[in-house]
């Protein structure tokens, strides 16, 4: 079993990484939950797929296990979900030495999260990541969140887990999309820290060594985050490709564009036009793209240089007339550069 541990300000925890584990779950829990009672959160879709394996393991090591299950997709990051599930805790009884575990994808893992940093001022959760982006990303790091009507991920809390549990057999049930979804962050890993992990990826070949990509990526993320919790300096290299691919995601309509989709549009945009200006090694666009096309992922989507200006300049990267963007002058190196509005403007004309 591959471990990873995670020392941020805020806990410390493990991120277990190994085929299988799943049906351990209750004893790995069990090391580090003493309470005897816990709910899951799932979606509809998992539930069918692991929500039995997951209760039997954790009543077979003695917890009493509620469930609750959202239906799947983006629309239950929402407050309605949000507050029918503290309201299910109350009715179970779930107090403040309880605890949650986030069993699915980045949406189940952000709701779970956020809900675990409110409920009663804040329980243990543990996440069970099911996709592999989750696996790779949102499990790991404490960002949780909702969506509100003004945008995504508007209304969260920093709220770091007790335990990550990564069964990657669970990913033998991903659709190819969804799985490709999540080699879009599994790129950017290489991109911005990696060039072996980088030049691995560009076979395309990724499942045959799916453990060890993902303990790379956690690896990457665990670095970063220990560094920079609270998302002030330089965790937001973890945003490379993200100012393009929100951009994008809104202008196709939430849910159209998938953000694994949108975020490997965004790394090529972004990595071609600053190779057009100098600040990227001649070449570097054209690897990115084999890379990302070697893993079915795209890198073009049709939107005006108005289009992309206007919906990316709202980003949370921006301050008053300055936009801070994320460069990868080559594999492995990264750069987070403050530009001018203006200046900003002039590298969007040339995507
Ligand atoms: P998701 O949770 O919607 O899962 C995608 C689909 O796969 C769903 O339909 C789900 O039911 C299904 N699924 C999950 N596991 C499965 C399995 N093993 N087999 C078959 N089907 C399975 O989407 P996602 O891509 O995992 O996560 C996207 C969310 O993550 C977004 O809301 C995004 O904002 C968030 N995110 C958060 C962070 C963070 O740091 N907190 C980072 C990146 C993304």
């Amino acid at each position: 079993m591959k471990k990873v541990t995670v020392n941020a300000n805020s806990a410390s925890y493990d991120i277990l990484i190994e085929s299988g584990l799943l049906s351990k779950c209750g004893e790995l829990i069990s090391e580090v939950e003493k309470s005897g009672k816990c709910a899951i959160v799932t979606d509809d879709i998992v539930d069918k797929l692991y929500g039995d394996i997951t209760v039997k393991s954790l009543e077979e090591n003695g917890f009493t296990v509620s469930k609750f299950v959202v239906p799947h997709g983006e629309s239950s990051k929402s407050h309605e979900q949000l507050i029918a599930i503290y309201n299910f805790l109350c009715e179970r009884d779930i107090t403040r030495t309880d605890f949650l575990i986030a069993l699915g994808g980045g949406v189940v893992g952000d709701l779970t999260g956020f809900c675990a940093a409110s409920y009663l001022r804040g329980i243990d959760y543990v996440q069970i990541p099911t996709t592999l982006l989750a696996q790779v990303d949102s499990s790991v790091g404490g960002k949780t969140a909702v969506n509100i009507d003004s945008g995504k991920n508007l209304v969260g809390a920093f709220k770091q887990p007790a335990l990550v549990i990564t069964d990657t057999d669970t990913l033998s049930t991903l659709s190819e999309d969804t799985y490709a979804e999540g080699m879009g962050e599994v790129i950017k890993y290489g991109m911005i820290r990696s060039e072996q992990l980088f030049e691995k990826l560009s076979k395309g070949d990724s499942r045959k060594y799916i453990d060890e990509i993902i303990s790379e990526c956690v690896s990457i993320k665990r670095d970063v985050v220990q560094n920079d919790e609270f998302d002030t300096g330089e965790r937001m290299i973890l945003n490379f490709g993200h100012t393009f691919a929100h951009a994008i995601e809104k202008h196709a309509g939430y849910g159209t564009v998938p953000h694994g989709k949108a975020v490997a549009i965004g790394m090529y945009m972004i990595t071609s036009a600053a190779e057009k200006q100098g600040k990227v090694k001649k070449g570097t666009a054209e690897q990115l793209k084999k890379c990302l096309e070697a893993n079915s992922l795209p890198c073009g989507y049709n939107i005006s240089h108005d289009d992309l200006y206007k919906l990316s300049v709202g980003d949370k990267k921006r301050t008053s007339n300055k936009i801070r963007v994320i460069i990868c002058p080559e594999p492995a190196t990264c750069e987070i550069t403050s530009l001018t509005l203006d200046e900003y403007r002039d590298l969007i004309n040339l995507v």
